[in-house]
């Protein structure tokens, strides 16, 4: 589904990210962890061309999508939830999930399978996006991307800021795309849920892959968690 040959991202003359490799297959769930500083948003913003890599390639179902702009890399099904959520704060929910429709050669979602995935939604859909709490708004960001109809979605830092409750509602949510055969990234410093939820894992530190695995693996080797990741 996804596959990051090599790539090398730079802000301006500063080197971000130097050859990491990375693959999802249809329907995986993989979860890209590491340090303050890493490369984890750098290689988001790489696969969605918003600082598209200097050398290596990137392929999207086949297709190289390598330095292609950020609206086609959209339609052809690559999902975005980001850590700021990006909503538009003074229109509603339902204007912000309107906008959001899509057709792609993958799955379509409506409106009601959104209100089934999160029952509250419902309820918000004449909110002005400004006044949600956080975990409103995570509900919006993520069903503003499935109804972009994506083959793979790419979660940065879904937890962040968001209590337990709702952390879980999120992962929820991404075992259900991955029952639908969408691939699904999640870039997380906080990593036991995600690693939970994860088919397999890749650790970053300096802008390089440091360690490929099995995400099972890694939960259960609590000293080799506790050297690469800290916990
Ligand atoms: P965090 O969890 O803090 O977001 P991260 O793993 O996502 O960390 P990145 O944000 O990808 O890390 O940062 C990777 C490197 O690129 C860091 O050295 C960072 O200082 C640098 N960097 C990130 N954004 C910019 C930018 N806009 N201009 C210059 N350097 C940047």
């Amino acid at each position: 589904m996804l596959a990051l040959n090599r790539i090398e991202t730079f802000y301006g003359e500063t080197q971000a990210l130097f050859g990491p490799s990375l693959q999802i297959g249809r329907g995986e769930v993989v979860c890209l962890l590491g340090p303050n500083g890493a490369g984890k948003t750098t290689t988001i913003r790489s696969i969605l061309g918003l600082t598209p890599p200097r050398r290596g390639t990137i392929e999207f179902d086949g297709a190289d999508i390598t330095g292609q702009a950020t609206h086609r890399i959209a339609r052809l099904g690559i999902g975005w939830v980001p850590d700021d959520r990006r909503i538009f704060p003074s229109l509603t929910v339902a204007r912000n999930l309107q906008i959001a429709v899509k057709k792609t050669a993958y799955r379509s979602w409506t409106t009601e399978e959104m209100f089934e995935i999160f029952s509250a939604l419902e309820h918000l859909m004449g909110r002005e996006c400004e006044n949600l709490s956080g975990g409103e708004m995570q509900m919006v960001a993520i069903s503003r991307a499935l109804l972009g109809a994506p083959g793979l979605v790419l979660f940065d830092e879904p937890s962040q800021g968001l209590a337990p409750k709702i952390v879980q509602d999120v992962m929820r949510t991404v075992r259900r795309l991955k029952e639908e055969g969408i691939g699904v990234l999640i870039v997380e410093q906080n990593a036991l849920a995600a690693l939970e939820v994860s088919d397999r894992v890749y650790v970053m530190d300096r802008g390089k892959i440091v360690h490929e695995g099995d995400a099972a693996a890694l939960l259960s080797d609590a000293a080799l968690r506790q050297r690469l990741i800290g916990m």
